[in-house]
């Protein structure tokens, strides 16, 4: 992954690091230069009575950005849209067009848009239903891929300002359900638990996020023969 970009785009602080984590340490390692952008303020996330969206926000930030340098990201941008109200208009799509004429990445990873809710989690009897954040800003930023940022014509602005098309060359999409593209993350593994718990506000019971976490992570690994691994759609984009 030497001299390759990446760029991770999540809703929230800590979508990505649930996801991809393992992955992007693992790229930074070989060289890879990552980026993050995070679509929400993250100002929902607490079930403390005295917490306060302007509070929220500033330690999500914070803790994403110290969860981001632990895993080698060069620089997080925050897109600052209300946590649980994100769309995927094309405001968003501009803005993730934008980033991504800007730091030319080579693949992008995002979450699955087509993924609204699964009633067995890793084949177990609980189920949950997709945050429409993460839909959002995986929709926004497959549409911002492919077509809007590869093509001139979709933003003239943009190509004044100097940022010209950019071809994404892979789309990577993390899922839960659909086991398609295995990366071993056996070593980078501790990096991915590190970063997770840094995002402190939202975690009450960290323990049980690490057994969760490392049981599915063996899980897939098992497929392959590593000891742990993360689960992707590989999109390679024409
Ligand atoms: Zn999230």
């Amino acid at each position: 992954m030497k001299n390759k970009i990446l760029l991770a785009v999540g809703a929230h602080p800590d979508d990505m690091e649930f996801g991809a984590s393992g992955t992007v340490a693992k790229w930074t390692k070989e060289g890879a230069t990552a980026y993050y952008v995070i679509c929400t303020d993250g100002s929902r996330g607490s079930e403390d009575p005295k917490m306060t969206h302007e509070k929220l926000v500033k330690i999500r930030r914070e803790e994403q950005e110290v969860a981001a340098r632990v895993l080698g990201v060069k620089k997080v941008f925050f897109l600052n849209h209300t946590d649980t109200q994100l769309v995927a208009d094309l405001v968003l799509k501009e803005e993730i067009a934008k980033i991504i004429r800007t730091v030319k990445p080579d693949i992008v990873i995002t979450m699955d848009p087509t993924f609204y809710y699964t009633s067995k989690l890793d084949n177990a009897d609980s189920g949950f239903v997709n945050h429409t954040d993460h839909r959002a800003a995986a929709l926004a930023t497959m549409d911002a891929c492919f077509p809007l940022a590869r093509d001139r014509l979709t933003f003239p602005h943009l190509e004044k300002q100097g940022l010209k098309p950019h071809k994404v060359t892979e789309l990577w999409l993390t899922s839960f359900e659909k086991e398609d593209y295995l990366v071993d993350i056996s070593d980078t593994f501790k990096t991915k638990i590190k970063a997770l718990s840094l995002h402190k506000s939202q975690f009450i019971d960290f323990p049980a996020i690490e057994k969760r976490m490392t049981k599915r992570a063996r899980r897939l690994g098992k497929k392959k023969g590593y000891k742990f691994a993360e689960n992707f759609i590989r999109i390679k984009l024409p």
